[in-house]
């Protein structure tokens, strides 16, 4: 199932993974996979690591789900580090597993430097690359309150429509406040692109965790939910808040008309099921 065409028909639910790194995560993602499993979600996507064996593990976690749960498994595939032979035999590869849609990024170099050869600069050449081959249905990342490289948010806008041209939808990295969002969908209208941009939400569960993770992606931590967070120390009522917040920017999301809803898990599966559960996604 390639999700442009399922997008045209429908809106999606999907979930956001990475993969697990030693036996007792493996079991973990098992378990959360399960319980995901049973909400019928449209598809998963699963991140990809700029190091070798981060990258095969992407593959074989798209292979498992493949083989072992009825669900559409997207590999995340980042241009940082890759040659365009690497890319062609991925490609061939996940042809052959019968993959039908790839989510084309840029990546970021690892902190340790660590990174082989790359003949790409930025997604767009990825993109042009595995557009070629015809037999993905490719998203991109979109950055809502623009990516931290970009100087302006012109130009941000811009390469973003430049990958959305060739692209057939983006997921975004998340966000708080619904009018960036909304903001963004404008200003890719304004540039004549009018194709969906998945909104990704991600749960609050851990207040330090949610703290790097804004400040490495680029991402604003309101006020108004710094200001909530600093009302609650123990971990369940910060989790319950998560949950408050992300059921609240779902429903503003979907009331504005967003085609689906992305939501970033941890390879945890109770959260995601509380937001899911509180929008009534089943009928989505
Ligand atoms: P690009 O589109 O290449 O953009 C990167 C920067 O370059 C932007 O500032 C852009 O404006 C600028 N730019 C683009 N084209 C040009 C040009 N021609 N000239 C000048 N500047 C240009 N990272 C991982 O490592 N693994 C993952 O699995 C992963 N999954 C992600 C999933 C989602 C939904 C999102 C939103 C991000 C994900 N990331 C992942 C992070 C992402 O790889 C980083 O944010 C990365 O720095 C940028 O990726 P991009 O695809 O937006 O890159």
């Amino acid at each position: 199932m390639r999700i442009g065409e399922l997008l045209k028909t429908k809106r999606t639910l999907s979930f956001e993974f990475f993969p697990p790194k030693t036996d007792s995560a493996r079991l973990s993602l098992g378990k959360a996979v399960g319980e995901l499993e049973a909400l019928s979600p449209d598809f998963v996507s699963i991140t990809y690591g700029a190091g070798g064996s981060d990258r095969q593990r992407t593959a074989d976690v798209v292979g498992w789900m493949r083989s072992e749960t009825s669900i559409e498994a997207m590999p995340h595939l980042t241009c940082q580090g890759h040659t365009r032979d690497e890319v062609a035999r991925l490609l061939v590869d996940y042809r052959r597993r019968g993959v039908k849609n790839l989510l084309a990024l840029g990546g970021d170099a690892p902190l340790d430097g660590t990174i082989g050869k790359s003949d790409y600069h930025y997604a767009l050449d990825l993109i042009h690359d595995v557009a070629a081959s015809s037999s993905f249905s490719i998203g991109v990342a979109a950055h809502p309150e623009v990516h931290p490289r970009s100087p302006s948010r012109d130009d941000d806008r811009r390469h973003l429509a430049a990958k959305l041209r060739l692209a057939d939808f983006a997921i975004t990295q998340f966000f708080f406040d619904v009018e960036h969002y909304l903001r963004l969908v404008d200003e890719l209208s304004a540039l004549g692109i009018d194709k969906p941009i998945l909104p990704g939400i991600m749960p609050v569960t851990n207040k330090a965790q949610i703290g790097r993770m804004a400040q490495m992606s680029g991402a604003e931590l309101p006020a108004w939910l710094i200001e909530r967070l600093d009302r609650v120390e123990d971990p369940e009522h910060v989790r319950r808040l998560g949950i408050e917040v992300a059921t609240q920017l779902g429903n503003d999301l979907l009331e504005a008309g967003a085609p689906g809803l992305h939501l970033y898990t941890l390879n945890r599966a109770s959260t995601a099921k509380e937001v899911v559960a509180n929008l009534h996604l089943s009928t989505v």
